[in-house]
């Protein structure tokens, strides 16, 4: 079997493993996938209408409904990919430069 954690790679001076590789069902709360991430997403609640698109795009189900009807995203899961931000109507998530 390969070992991914030995195989390293350059991303925004960030070094990351190759894929993700995960062993067994329902595992995923167990990868804080919050680690891969170079940019954070920042959701403005004045433009959030709260029609869910981001939550229904994210790919590591990091987005929850709050009981207000809009969405947060919970950032140990959030790995910084965007496509919330660039498939929210509102435009109403940024991402921001991830401080260390
Ligand atoms: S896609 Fe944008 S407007 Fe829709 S719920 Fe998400 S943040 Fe709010
Ligand atoms: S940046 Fe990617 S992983 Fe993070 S909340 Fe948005 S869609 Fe999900």
């Amino acid at each position: 079997m390969i070992d991914f954690e030995k195989i390293k790679l350059k991303v925004n001076d960030k070094e990351v493993t190759i894929g993700a590789v995960l062993e067994s069902k329902g595992s995923t709360e167990k990868t804080k996938t919050g680690a891969w991430r170079s940019k954070r997403p920042v959701i403005d609640y004045e433009k959030c209408v709260g029609c869910g698109i981001c939550w229904s795009l994210c790919p590591e189900g990091a987005i929850k409904k709050r009981p207000d009807g809009k969405f947060e995203i919970n950032l140990d899961y959030c790995k910084g990919c965007g496509i919330c931000a660039n498939e929210c109507p509102k435009k109403s998530i940024t991402m921001i430069i991830e401080e260390k």
